[in-house]
């Protein structure tokens, strides 16, 4: 580390240097730059968005709403509150916003975690409960996975005096897998009543009826459940940043005690009342996803190339060289997820897209694979 005078640096306490910074998806107009490349030449699967974009209900809010924006947000997102307490059957005083979903995994940790205790979440789990779990000082465990996907009677042995919180995620990303429902709520019976769990189910419109979450009826039976959804994945609004946490009324008033009062902006709370009520556009979303990992799963096939099986609206595939074929891929104008940081250095995660996206896609990476032989 420089011990220049210019450098402040060691003024953060130790816990926020030892951080290492998310590493989101490339966005296309940097690739653009970087390769010389026409921006409509580019197809980014990279970040698990919605290719179908947002719901047009959205879109016809979004413009209503820009009449507004010189006034403040509704700090309590009234309208949107009463939309998300009558879709999902919870009481109003259930529901915190968030700047997208991981608003609120922040919320929860910033509200719950100390330095001293501690926060267990899997191996190769989403990233960002390290990190919320790190800004506050708290001591991230993280239990090795078992077949990609959370061992969650290992996490239920990880669980001691000092355990504050317990991060699930549900599918999971970048892995795409999911527990069980009974395995869920047999985990959720024996973790401890002082020890919060949150369950982040930022992909459940993307699962089938069968497997779709019915953590929303467990709330009533577990105060220490925290469910965490967005608007981010199949309602197409990620740029936005909305999304939204169930929980007990006592853990929800301790969330919004530290949450900025205007955290969810006025053009987010409008689109996603109208996404809401647009059940056709989240139908849609989900048919095209179901086709697009079968046209991705088939190309894959043909390729001769591992996958974990997904739940979800992207499938992380195994080829050596990642690093190298990611760089090719790039080259080539396709942005997927180099997942090295989820200690996954074999793996690339790509996003399912449109028909003609995903098309492209198993081209280009065979063309690279082939040019490798
Ligand atoms: C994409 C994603 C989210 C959503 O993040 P937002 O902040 O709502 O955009 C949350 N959890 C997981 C596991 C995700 O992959």
């Amino acid at each position: 580390m420089s011990m220049s005078s210019s450098d402040l640096s060691y003024l953060a306490p130790e816990y926020i240097r030892a951080i290492a910074p998310y590493q989101g998806g490339k966005p296309i107009a940097e690739l653009a730059r970087e390769m010389g490349l026409q921006e409509h030449d580019i197809v980014k699967l990279a970040s698990n968005e919605n290719p179908l974009g947002i719901s047009p209900k959205a879109d016809f809010a979004i413009q209503a709403a820009m009449q507004d924006i010189a006034r403040y947000p509704d700090g309590n997102s009234f309208v949107l509150r009463a939309a998300v307490s009558q879709k999902f059957k919870v009481a109003a005083s259930q529901i915190v916003f968030g700047n997208g979903s991981n608003d609120i995994l922040e919320l929860a940790a910033r509200a719950f975690l100390t330095p001293g205790c501690e926060a267990i979440y899997s191996q190769h789990a989403f990233a960002v409960y390290a990190l919320v779990t790190q800004a506050t000082g708290a001591t991230g465990v993280v239990v090795p996975a078992k077949n990609f996907g959370h061992d969650l009677p290992a996490m239920l042995a990880a669980i001691n005096a000092k355990t504050r919180m317990i991060f699930v995620a549900n599918p999971n990303n970048p892995t795409g897998t999911l527990l069980g429902k009974e395995a869920l709520f047999a985990f959720l019976q024996q973790v401890p009543k002082q020890v919060l769990v949150v369950l982040d189910e930022a992909y459940d419109e993307y699962l089938s009826a069968a497997n779709k979450s019915q953590a929303i009826d467990w709330l009533a039976e577990f105060n220490n459940l925290i469910i965490s959804r967005t608007f981010s994945k199949a309602y197409g609004l990620a740029g936005l940043r909305v999304g939204f946490g169930l929980c007990d009324v006592c853990i929800a008033d301790m969330m919004n005690r530290v949450r900025q009062p205007f955290n969810v902006n006025s053009i987010a709370q409008a689109a996603a009342v109208a996404s809401l009520a647009d059940e056709d556009f989240v139908e849609r979303s989900y048919a095209l996803n179901q086709a697009g990992m079968m046209q991705l799963t088939q190309g894959l096939n043909k390729l001769e190339l591992a996958y974990i099986p997904s739940f979800a609206n992207f499938i992380s595939f195994k080829v050596e060289d990642a690093a190298v074929v990611n760089q090719k891929l790039l080259q080539n104008g396709v942005i997927v997820r180099p997942i090295a940081n989820y200690e996954m250095p074999e793996y690339l995660r790509v996003s399912i897209g449109l028909f003609s996206e995903n098309a492209r896609f198993l081209e280009v990476l065979e063309n690279i694979l082939k040019s490798n032989q």
